[in-house]
């Protein structure tokens, strides 16, 4: 027998990661080997946290910890199958339930993650006789959903109602065969809140373009949920427009402080994604640790809104500091705050040397934004004390000042 190593047939792949490196672009992964919070330890480096979406400190709230360790004691670890077979539990139905009621909707359904909520959503009520419109900035989850669909799409120009308009009613002209034929449904999706700039959708706008041509609007509240509107119910709410988005996603991963993603809207919705999303019925269900601690974080979300008050003034704190020291903080509204600083190069570097003065702010370069947009991209939590927010300017400033990005 011959013992001639063979070649690799994945060989190609340690070429691209030595091109992703050589241009800057390769991202290690950071390892945490304490619990998520406003500090941790990170890379065995104890640092202050600014790249958590756990907005509301839930992760590790007493009482989203006791809300698990019961659900273990009492069910288990995990479900055991997926919801159609014989994986729905009651505390599946419960968290729903609590969910509708909070978000105002008939009725609610979770998926295993905001990623599969709109993955699954998406094909399941879209097909080749509708249009999907979509902003151009929207979640890398829309566009797979977006993607899984026969239904044709077309994009508009980032949060900028005009475009909508005008591609609604080109679409309208044209019809689905160029005639004037109406699609049967025209979807128009929007992240409620961007994920990498940290700016608002322009929700009326786009929920009245939608109505003047009998669209129904969706929108991906991930960024949202647990920071904008009542108790964080979301876009929705904060904007004053409940009954008028036929399809709101959240995510029970980010605010919530545990997994999962949920579509709140009608009880046909719901019910027709039980038949048809693909994730929820090709994939186990949330083990009962999960579910029974998202039920909680909803009730501690209605029960402690000091918690969000807290956030929105250490988002307003620490913003007012950046932008006094002079950094780029683009076209934030929210605790999601980029600090932006052109390549990647010395994005990468400014990210670092944070890392090396005690403090963890990820970069985000190509291409999850343009090319010369790289960003420190920072998030704000309730469980930021002052302290801990000036001590992170503090180290903005110093390095700033030493890569040159900032004067004065
Ligand atoms: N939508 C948006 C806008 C997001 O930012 C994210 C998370 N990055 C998701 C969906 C996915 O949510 P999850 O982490 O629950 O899968």
């Amino acid at each position: 027998m011959g013992t001639a190593p063979r070649p690799d047939p994945l060989a190609f792949l340690g070429d691209e990661l030595a091109d992703l490196r050589k241009r800057h672009l390769f991202r290690p992964l950071r390892v945490m080997s304490s619990a998520q919070g406003p500090v941790a330890v990170m890379d065995e480096r104890l640092v202050i946290s600014l790249s958590s979406n756990d907005y509301l400190g839930l992760t590790h709230h007493p009482r989203m910890k006791r809300a698990a360790l019961d659900a273990v004691e009492r069910y288990g670890a995990g479900s055991g199958a997926v919801r159609t077979i014989a994986g729905t539990m009651t505390l599946h139905e419960e968290l729903e339930a609590e969910l509708a009621r909070f978000k105002h909707t008939e009725a609610v359904l979770t998926f295993q993650s905001g990623f599969t909520a709109n993955t699954g959503v998406i094909p399941a009520i879209t097909g080749e006789d509708d249009l999907i419109v979509s902003d151009e900035l929207n979640h890398a989850s829309i566009i797979d959903g977006m993607r899984l669909s026969k239904a044709p799409r077309v994009v508009y120009k980032h949060a900028d109602p005009a475009s909508l308009r005008e591609v609604l009613a080109g679409a309208v002209r044209r019809g689905r065969d160029g005639q004037g034929t109406p699609y049967r449904l025209i979807l128009v999706v929007t992240d409620g809140v961007f994920s990498m700039d940290g700016d608002i959708a322009p929700l009326p706008e786009i929920v009245e373009a939608a109505e003047e041509v009998g669209a129904a609007v969706m929108v991906d509240d991930a960024h949202a949920s647990g920071v904008l509107g009542r108790d964080g119910r979301g876009s929705v709410s904060h904007f004053g427009l409940e009954g008028r988005v036929a399809v709101q996603v959240g995510t029970l991963s980010k605010a919530v402080g545990v997994l999962g993603g949920y579509v709140a809207g009608s009880q046909s919705l719901r019910d027709i994604l039980i038949q048809r999303a693909r994730p929820f019925l090709f994939s186990t269900s949330h083990p009962p640790a999960v579910a029974a601690a998202c039920l909680e974080a909803i009730r501690i979300m209605q029960d402690e809104p000091e918690l969000i008050e807290r956030l929105w003034a250490n988002t307003r704190r620490f913003k007012a500091g950046l932008t006094r020291l002079g950094f780029d903080t683009g076209r934030s509204e929210t605790p999601i705050t980029p600090v932006i600083l052109g390549d990647s190069e010395t994005t990468i570097r400014f990210s670092n040397r944070l890392f090396e003065e005690g403090v963890f702010g990820t970069s985000v370069v190509y291409p999850t934004v343009a090319l010369d947009r790289a960003r420190i991209r920072t998030i704000v939590t309730a469980a930021h004390t002052d302290e801990m927010l000036d001590e992170a300017l503090g180290v903005f400033d110093q390095v700033g000042h030493e890569l040159g990005v900032i004067r004065g």
